[in-house]
């Protein structure tokens, strides 16, 4: 127990450390990647910073993690030459949680209804730093920021609802800079400080970090040495009166020493044919704390005008949470500059925020190091790379759509059809990639949703115009007197059931040259005008029009005859220019 300040745990931190404490969670090893991840987030911090300012390298060259295991005593110390912490850091990054990665277990610890499930979501969402206290019931987190001439130690227990902080005053622990955890551990995970299994749960875990780990192994070697012969043997050999001969034998010198035990060189710069599905998937997982496998990746290297390797991922499923769909700052795309992490804070600089579901990595060797959010708006490259990154999002999601899974296309529509259409109103320039993506209902087929590809080559001979109806369901779709002669003539219509629909086709405008046409609005012309047939209906009934209107007065803007109906007798429609009734609606609701 040391001496130090007292400090109280932020009441998340203690319901999270009650949880993980009390865990019988069988997959207790996630810790070894927690907090691996965390060394190498703060090597990452420290190469970047180190890009603008090199003396903070001074102390220590060398970026690397080292984890040394005593299993005698049961302890694990992991070491980086990272960023380390500061002591005010100390007290907001391990005394509170503000973290994205378990502030994502917590929330979704609360959706989950059953308690039951709690130890299976660790595993899903690693909680980060306190992970350490599934195996380990004290941890000795010793730190020394560049920005501070003092080392601090932190100290916690896996009882406790305080831990304790003090400057570490013996130049015996001293490290140059860096963070150095202590891991003493529970009495039945002892077993994790045998160097063999921490080495095989790094490699299992940690194929992606960038830095070189090294973990502390034992290690030997052959030599021949002279042995002192016994002395019975010796009057044997007397006996036998041989020549005089210096007995050898062989024997393993041991040692112990660094191992390096991951591979640094990053997925996106292996070649992609040797990178197999389930790598891309794991380093998608890894790197961007999901748990579900994405529904399509992308591995390409651009070159000529710009230069640039990424991977790019359509998730399995959209976010929770309504403001997603309109707020671009989601840390979906993480950007390298040859190799050092630059920056996953982005503001639709790399994708438009219609397409800010779409995660990956991207690595350019033509930005400069030192790249500010002001050059990143700015820049030509930046510009030319996004447009790249765009089509190549666009190529997934069609590969998505020609799945021969129906299933999948079905998947990503459920969760990001909102987004393309979305798409159709913010950017006219991809509208026709957009465009084949889009699915909808239509009258000839209300279970599933076709392509307007499918409409298309669904449409008679004779048909000029893709026909759609805006509407707040199908069953009131379906029920419209709008329908009746398309039915008749059976012509297809789409119908446009979420409340979005309409504006996106509003802007597409046409597809394959047909226009869309709203079977609603007044001058629908379905091709069979029949001029002397309205002549005549026009003399009979004409007199009844002028009196409807006039008992009508201004609630309408005029009476017509139509041959647009079948059986019912009239119906409401909307101008040529005006309104449909769909986006009266829509716009009655928006300014209530
Ligand atoms: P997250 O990694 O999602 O931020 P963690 O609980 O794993 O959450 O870590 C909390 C914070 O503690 C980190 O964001 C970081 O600021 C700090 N931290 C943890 N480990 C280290 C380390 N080895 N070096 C420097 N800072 C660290
Ligand atoms: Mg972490």
């Amino acid at each position: 127990p040391s001496v130090g300040e007292k400090y109280e745990y932020q009441a998340e931190v203690s319901r999270l450390m009650d949880l993980i404490v009390n865990s019988l969670y069988s997959n207790k090893e996630v810790f070894l990647r927690e907090l691996i991840s965390n060394a190498s987030d703060a090597l990452d911090k420290l190469r970047f910073l180190s890009v603008t300012d090199s003396e903070l390298l001074k102390d220590a060259a060398d970026l690397d993690i080292r984890i040394q295991t005593d299993k005698d005593n049961g302890i694990i110390t992991i070491t980086d030459s990272g960023i380390g912490m500061t002591r005010q850091e100390l007290i907001d990054c391990l005394g509170t949680i503000a973290q994205s990665g378990t502030a994502k277990f917590l929330k979704a610890l609360k959706d989950s209804k059953d308690a039951g499930s709690d130890n299976n979501l660790i595993g899903q969402f690693g909680v980060g730093f306190y992970s350490a206290f599934l195996v380990a019931d004290r941890v000795v987190v010793s730190t020394k920021s560049p920005r501070s001439d003092k080392q601090y130690v932190w100290e916690g227990e896996a009882n406790a609802s305080s831990y304790t902080i003090r400057e570490d005053t013996d130049p015996e622990n001293h490290i140059p800079r860096g963070t150095r955890l202590t891991l003493y551990l529970k009495r039945d995970d002892k077993g994790f400080a045998h160097p063999e299994r921490i080495q095989k749960l790094v490699k299992n875990y940690s194929q992606f970090v960038s830095f070189p780990i090294y973990t502390w192994q034992e290690k030997g070697y052959t030599k021949e040495v002279e042995v002192d012969e016994d002395p019975a043997e010796a009057k044997k050999d007397e006996q036998d009166d041989t020549t005089e001969k210096k007995k050898t034998k062989t024997v393993v010198e041991k040692y112990w020493d660094w191992e390096l035990s991951n591979e640094t060189q990053p997925i996106w710069l292996r070649n992609p044919k040797e990178v197999s599905t389930e790598e891309y998937n794991e380093f998608y997982k890894k790197t961007f704390n999901e748990y579900l496998e994405p529904l399509a990746s992308s591995h390409f290297t651009t070159e000529g005008e710009v230069e640039f390797r990424s991977i790019l991922y359509v998730p399995a499923i959209a976010p929770t949470g309504k403001d997603d769909i309109v707020n671009p700052k989601t840390k979906n795309i993480r950007l390298y500059v040859k190799r050092v992490f630059i920056s996953d804070d982005f503001d639709g600089e790399l994708f438009p925020r219609y397409l800010s579901f779409v995660k990956g990595v991207v690595d350019s060797n033509d930005l400069p190091l030192n790249v500010s959010r002001e050059i990143l708006q700015e820049s030509r490259i930046v510009r030319i790379m996004r447009k790249r990154l765009v089509r190549k999002a666009f190529d997934m999601i069609l590969g998505i759509s020609m799945s021969e899974n129906r299933e999948d296309y079905e998947k990503f529509w459920d969760n990001f059809g909102k987004h393309l259409k979305l798409g159709c109103i913010e950017d006219r320039e991809n509208h026709k990639r957009i465009a084949p993506l889009l699915r909808f209902f239509s009258s000839q087929s209300e279970e599933e949703m076709i392509s307007l590809d499918e409409y298309v080559e669904n449409m008679k001979p004779e048909q000029k115009d893709i026909y759609y109806i805006a509407s707040d369901s199908i069953t009131s779709a379906r029920n419209t007197p709008f329908l009746e002669r398309l039915l008749e003539k059976d012509l297809e219509v789409l119908f446009l059931v979420d409340p979005i629909d309409e504006i996106a086709i509003q802007n597409l405008k046409s597809y394959k040259e047909k226009n869309f046409v709203d079977i609603t609005k007044e001058d629908l012309d379905l091709g069979d005008k029949n001029e002397e047939k309205e002549k005549i209906m026009k003399q009979e009934f004409g007199q009844t029009c002028d009196w409807i209107k006039k008992r009508l007065g201004d609630k309408v803007a005029s009476v017509q005859i139509s041959n647009r109906l079948s059986s019912s007798p009239c119906v409401l429609v909307s101008g040529k220019f005006g309104w449909s009734a769909n986006m009266e609606r829509l716009m009655k609701s928006q300014t209530v």
